[in-house]
């Protein structure tokens, strides 16, 4: 395979910029934590499916071989799996600046987000003063949600008698102040996985419950690499995915986080056995936990939340602060080569600082031509139809040379016109 950057190097004052900030990258030896081929590949598809953290296979293979093949049953107890959703939890909690004992992993994000919609219709009928359902019947989510987002809402609503008001996160505080009083629940993605925008979590969990309304906020694409700091901004509900930047590999175990504060009240809409008071006791009347196992549902995936536990420490020492500060660094560079080197390519990603997630969306009428093309040239990202290029910006394992190397492989294929052929070929269905 031929090397992202080969027939064109960059301008001097870039590569030197590149090579000034990896060596004073204070999160540079944990690249070494993750399985990369060596072959100058650059994967920017972190913010889909992580890199493979090399601390995975030997524990998979821990967990059948001994595990499962020596100690069979008795591993729920022995190996700790029975305790494992909650332990896992806890280690994403840190990243997400939540205390112990209110993250559970489990399930899939589509599942978590049912399972908060309609705890949150309850929460809300509890709060209602007269215990009736109340005036609070309406929903407010961003139209530009990822699709499974609006899907579960929208059955969740017909169940819940909800209806559904779709607002940007920008025009949500008007809908607040317009209907606040009809607003039970607020929900967002902390980052537009298109766009990679990243909207003000703190404010707007504010301005919800500044007119009484629950806030769920989705982390798949900003858990790992932006701070959310839940119990700082008092937010009540949070879901999100752990096979993107948190690495935990191809349908990892989702996470919910419910603050201790509306653990008791959790009416779980599942409320499978793990989620009972006292799981072995098999009584046939549901008595639901009063802790965070009241968000589990059945049994978990545990080989896969094991490699989970695994994949989770690449962040050993890691402050999920200094992977904001690198991401940070890392696509304001990418920013600056794109301007210097491919200025006819639009940047929809805000240039802010603090509207910036972790990943980079980039416009072009040909965009699936230049994915095929870079592919070709051993860049890896994504396409977001019609017309835009996602650059997923990982920064445990990506360097500024790697982003450098991007963007030289881009001005290459631009140049030679890789991307017109590239263009023809058939395109996916899955991405
Ligand atoms: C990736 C992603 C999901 C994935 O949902 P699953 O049920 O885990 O497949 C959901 N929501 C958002 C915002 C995502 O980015």
């Amino acid at each position: 395979m031929s090397t992202a950057a080969d027939h064109l190097s960059a301008p001097a004052p870039l590569l030197g910029q590149a090579a000034a900030l990896d060596s004073a990258d204070s999160l540079g030896h944990v690249r070494d934590r993750f399985d990369l081929p060596d072959d100058g590949s650059v994967y920017l598809v972190g913010n889909s499916l992580g890199a493979l953290p090399r601390a995975v296979a030997p524990a998979v293979a821990d967990a059948v071989q001994r595990q499962w093949g020596r100690s069979r049953v008795g591993g729920w107890n022995t190996s700790g799996w029975w305790a494992a959703p909650q332990r896992v939890g806890d280690r994403i909690g840190e990243l997400l600046g939540a205390a112990p004992g209110q993250v559970v992993a489990g399930d899939c994000t589509s599942v978590q987000l049912h399972k908060v919609h309609l705890a949150a219709a309850a929460e809300t009928r509890r709060r209602s003063a007269d215990g009736a359902d109340g005036a609070r019947r309406v929903v407010v989510a961003d139209p530009a949600s990822f699709p499974t987002d609006l899907y579960v809402l929208a059955s969740d609503a017909r169940l819940a008698g909800w209806e559904v008001v779709l607002a940007s996160p920008p025009d949500v505080p008007a809908v607040l102040a317009a209907r606040g009083g009809e607003v039970a629940l607020v929900t967002l993605s902390q980052v537009d996985y298109r766009t990679g925008e990243l909207w003000d979590l703190p404010g707007l969990t504010r301005a919800a419950h500044d007119v009484g309304a629950l806030v769920l906020w989705d982390l798949c694409h900003s858990a790992g690499v932006v701070p959310a700091d839940l119990d700082a901004n008092d937010v009540d509900y949070a879901v999100g995915c752990s096979y993107k930047f948190l690495n935990g590999g191809p349908g990892a175990p989702a996470w919910i986080y419910v603050p201790h504060r509306l653990q008791a009240a959790f009416a779980n809409p599942i409320p499978g056995w793990n989620s009972a008071a006292q799981p072995f006791a098999m009584t046939a009347e549901y008595t639901p936990a009063t802790d965070i196992a009241v968000a589990r549902t059945g049994t978990p995936q545990m080989i896969s939340m094991l490699a989970l536990e695994a994949a989770l420490t690449a962040y050993d020492d890691v402050e999920v602060q200094a992977v904001r500060a690198k991401s940070l660094s890392l696509t304001g560079f990418a920013l600056e080569a794109l301007d210097a080197l491919v200025p006819e390519v639009e940047v929809v990603t805000p240039r802010e600082p603090e509207r910036r997630g972790s990943a980079l969306a980039l416009r072009h009428p040909q965009s699936w031509g230049l994915v095929r093309a870079l592919h070709a040239r051993g860049v890896e990202g994504d396409f977001r139809a019609p017309d835009v290029m996602r650059w997923g910006i990982a920064p445990l394992y990506l360097s500024h040379a790697d982003v450098l190397a991007a963007v030289v492989a881009l001005r290459a294929v631009l140049d030679g016109g890789e991307h017109e052929a590239a263009e023809l070929s058939e395109r996916p269905t899955v991405t």
